[in-house]
Formats: C-alpha cells, sequence, structure tokens
C-alpha cells in the first residue's frame, strides 16, 4: 500500500489523484490531506480518506507553525504529491525533497521559481523527483523513466490554448470567460489563462530544464491542437520517440505513483477515430508571456520569482475583469524590468522576492 501526502487536495490534481485512490483501494491510501484555505470540499476529503494528518495551511498562524505542519505531513508518507497551485507549493516540495522523499511534482512553480534550490536539496538529501505535468512525464516515459538518459532535443508540445488563431486586436478584446474555454484539457484557472498566454508552455521549458538537467538551447515547443502527442525526445541518431494518449491528468498523475509498473487508466488511443494529428509552428512573436518566461529562466536567481508573482497578480486581475488579455504580459514585464536579479540563496529570500513583485505588480495595475 503506497502512501500518498496529497498537498493541494481541493485543487484540479488533488480530486483526480481522489479518484485514483477511490479506484485502486488496494494500492493507494493517503497518509496526509493538505490544502490552502480549505472548505467543504476538504472536509469531505478528509472525512472520506482519514488521512492521519489533515492541515489547512490558512491555519497556521506563526511561520514556526507552518515548519511543524510540513514535517507531520510527510513524515509517513511513500511519496509527496505536490498538486498545490502557485508560489505556494514551492515550501512543500523543499520540505519533502528535504526530507529525502519521493515527490510526484505537479506544482510548477515548484522548479521555476526555486528550481536551484529544489534540485540542491532533492540532491543532498536523496529525494527522487518525478514529474507529473503531462509533457514532462511524457519526456520521462520516452527517456525509460530516467531522468538523467542521454537526448539531443526535447520538444514540449503545446495546444496553441483557444487564442492561436487570433489577430493582435481580437487579443485586446478576449474576456476571462473565453480564456478560461481551454479546447483540450479540463484544468484549474490559472493554469488555463496561462495556457492562453503560452506563460504555460514558458513555466514548461523551464521545467524541463531543471527536471532533465540540459540547457534551454535543447528544449523547443511545437503547436499540437489535438493533445495526443504529449511531448517528444530526439535523439543524437535523428530518432524521435513521442508519448500519446487522451488529454487525461489521470494518467500522468497514477504514473507518478507506480512507474515503471503501469495500472489500467481511461481507455487506450483510437487512432482510425482520429485520422490525423497536427503540428504547427510555435507563436512565441503574438504572445510574448512565453518569451518573457524562457528570458527569466535563462536569467535565473530571483528573476523567475518575479516572473512568477507579476503572473499570478496579473491573471487574478484579468479573471475578475480588471485588467485586459495583452495587459498580463505588460504587467510581467515591467515588473521583470523593476526588479534586478540576486541569486536565489533561501526559500525566504525568494518569499520575500515573492511578496514584493506582487505589491509592484498591484500598484502598476491599479495604481496604489
Ligand atoms: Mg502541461
Amino acid at each position: 500500500m503506497l502512501k500518498i501526502a496529497l498537498i493541494g487536495c481541493t485543487g484540479s490534481i488533488g480530486m483526480q489523484t481522489a479518484q485514483i485512490v477511490r479506484r485502486y483501494k488496494d494500492e493507494f491510501c493517503f497518509s496526509a490531506l493538505a490544502c490552502g484555505r480549505g472548505g467543504g470540499t476538504f472536509d469531505a476529503l478528509c472525512e472520506e480518506f482519514r488521512p492521519a494528518v489533515c492541515y489547512r495551511a490558512a491555519d497556521a498562524a506563526r511561520e514556526e507553525d507552518a515548519r511543524a505542519a510540513e514535517q507531520r505531513l510527510f513524515e509517513d508518507c511513500d511519496v509527496a504529491l505536490i498538486a498545490a497551485s502557485g508560489f505556494a507549493g514551492l515550501r512543500y516540495t523543499l520540505a519533502a525533497a528535504r526530507m529525502g522523499k519521493k515527490i510526484a511534482l505537479a506544482n510548477k512553480e515548484s522548479l521555476v521559481c526555486g528550481g536551484a534550490l529544489v534540485m540542491r536539496a532533492v540532491k543532498e538529501h536523496g529525494a527522487t523527483l518525478v514529474p507529473v505535468d503531462s509533457e514532462h512525464s511524457a519526456l520521462f516515459q520516452c527517456l525509460a523513466f530516467r531522468r538523467d538518459a542521454a537526448f539531443s532535443k526535447l520538444v514540449l508540445t503545446a495546444s496553441g490554448g483557444p487564442f492561436y488563431a487570433l489577430d493582435e486586436d481580437a487579443l485586446a478584446r478576449v474576456t476571462a470567460a473565453d480564456a478560461l474555454r481551454h479546447p483540450t484539457w479540463k484544468m484549474g484557472a490559472k493554469i488555463t489563462v496561462d495556457s492562453a498566454t503560452l506563460l504555460n508552455k514558458g513555466y514548461e521549458v523551464i521545467e524541463a530544464k531543471w527536471l532533465y538537467e540540459t540547457t534551454f538551447d535543447k528544449i523547443e515547443a511545437v503547436v499540437h491542437p489535438e493533445s495526443i502527442v504529449h511531448s517528444l525526445v530526439y535523439f543524437e541518431d535523428g530518432a524521435a520517440l513521442a508519448q500519446m494518449g487522451y488529454p487525461d491528468m489521470r494518467v500522468p498523475i497514477q504514473l507518478a505513483l507506480t512507474y515503471p509498473k503501469r495500472l489500467p487508466c481511461e481507455a487506450p488511443l483510437d487512432l482510425a477515430a482520429l485520422g490525423k494529428l497536427t503540428f504547427l509552428p510555435f507563436p512565441a512573436q503574438k504572445f510574448p508571456c512565453f518569451g518573457l518566461a524562457v528570458a527569466a529562466g535563462k536569467a535565473g536567481g530571483t528573476l523567475p520569482t518575479v516572473l512568477n508573482a507579476a503572473a499570478e497578480e496579473a491573471v487574478h486581475a484579468f479573471l475578475a475583469g480588471r485588467i485586459t488579455f495583452p495587459a498580463i504580459a505588460q504587467t510581467i514585464e515591467c515588473a521583470l524590468d523593476a526588479f534586478p536579479r540576486e541569486e536565489a540563496e533561501s526559500y525566504g529570500q525568494l518569499a520575500e522576492t515573492d511578496a514584493a513583485a506582487r505589491r509592484f505588480a498591484a500598484r502598476r495595475m491599479y495604481g496604489k
């Protein structure tokens, strides 16, 4: 029985993980469930699965309380599934890494903001990092479940989001409701908007750089509207391996828990019914968030944290109807221009950078 500590249990990944645990009661159980603010869904999950530890981050009044809670969360688990959304996920990934745990990582910001710190902690404490993001899971599968295998290039596929075909004028008029209509994947609101701006693909490039210990010049993105090919690995001889499947996050979540073993999940592909697969050039020019993310990732240090903090605030404002779609990228760009790069030394320093960049973004958007 694999004991899972699930952080972010009420989000989209968390709820799909609960479905998997329900389906495979003899394989998995929850040793801990944690969420940000909680509510009825959290109470119901705790009631149903009765884990030894139930934790609401909002209840930790002081930093010491939060640290003590993190120890308890991971004490008894075989795998820490980090599915919290945003910068808030980083501290859990670091805590689990420092306890030498196997970490199934669904929180992108852990590697985007804290890649250097996380990778150092993973190595120092003998932790294991397993990708949950569908693209990185695809790469992991193509590399035979090794993060240190040789390859010549990683190619991330992107659906292109709902606005791939729009011109600049049309992009200036799109609403939050338009952005939330993702063509292929069902996900939380923040990541769905990040898929529409293509910021998400920039994040995934940074994630791939850290996960597969490679350089940015070996990572590319291509648009693939059907979201059937989840990513590809190219090798020295020109051979390319792809992983395919219907877009369903339960497959990579489940595989992160069981690999190299596979358990039945959803229906296998019907290729004849699909008919054909399409690939298109990646529209980096039209969607500046992608380039901003990659540039911040290349610069490293504290800048990816600035990028992410500004993005979280800007997407929040866009979802509330307070700024336009193009203003998301403008807010991020201004924040990146305003903050100097510093070496990333500690979580505390990144948390301060995160707070300062959020204040900056709010001032820029609302003038206060
Ligand atoms: Mg993804």
